[in-house]
């Protein structure tokens, strides 16, 4: 596997990581601030890895700079860090707009989108920072897409990032949970999350993280599966996953 590869490479050559990552870590993640120091160096290794296999694109006058590659590579950093796989297999471009954007025929602007067809993952980079900077209201674009492209990639039979059976009873719940919200469009996950399985997977991943406490609290159930699925609990700030 790609991975392993790469890893062995990084224990071969021990790279620097440019003090950036840190820096822009500390300045716009809680999740990474919180982490433990023998954390914070696992999830900066793993940052390191991922951002040489994504190819990040703009628009012909901006450019993606590290900052950019940083925050929004974290995203699945931090979804993914509790699985053994965090390389995104199919998924390898990232589009990076200023600002929200739109598509020919559409009415209203946008935060963030990922095509399936064309693999394509697109983020404002304007909304990516204010939904890391606002940590506590479960909005986070980049959180939110990452899941929808992670949640593409797992449908896959030969891509596994979560466990089968535990990603069937994530499922099962999952259904019941838009039933309640297509009755009840007031419900706790929002009326957005009741949509179809896409969207109640990415919502649910914005408030396990960023109002882990809340949902837990709110949603027992649905909490204790996403522990599951992602093997972490957010709840351990320090250690939101066991180390070995
Ligand atoms: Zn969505």
């Amino acid at each position: 596997m790609i991975q392993q590869y790469y890893e062995w490479q990084y224990r071969i050559f021990s790279p620097k990581i440019p003090p950036t990552y840190h820096e822009v870590l500390m300045q716009y993640s809680s999740y990474y601030q919180d982490l433990s120091p023998e954390l914070k160096k696992l999830f900066l290794k793993r940052l390191y890895i991922l951002i040489k296999n994504i190819r990040f694109v703009s628009e012909k006058n901006m450019t993606v700079n590290t900052q950019m590659k940083v925050l929004i590579g974290s995203a699945i950093i931090q979804i993914t860090f509790g699985l053994k796989r965090y390389l995104l297999s199919q998924f390898k471009t990232i589009f990076v707009a200023p600002r929200k954007y739109t598509y020919k025929g559409m009415k209203h602007f946008i935060a963030g989108d990922v095509n399936p067809r064309n693999k394509i993952i697109s983020l404002s980079w304007e909304s990516v920072q204010k939904g890391f900077s606002i940590d506590d209201d479960a909005v986070n674009i980049a959180l939110h897409e990452i899941t929808h492209s992670i949640d593409f990639e797992n449908r896959d039979v030969f891509i596994n990032f979560f466990n089968d059976n535990d990603w069937h009873s994530f499922e099962q719940l999952a259904q019941q949970k838009i039933l309640e919200i297509q009755k009840n469009p007031n419900s706790y996950l929002g009326a957005y999350a009741g949509q179809n399985i896409f969207e109640l997977f990415a919502r649910s991943i914005e408030f396990f993280f960023e109002k882990s406490e809340d949902l837990q609290k709110n949603e027992p159930l649905l909490f204790e599966h996403l522990q599951k699925l992602l093997l972490q609990n957010p709840l351990n700030k320090k250690y939101p996953i066991p180390i070995n």
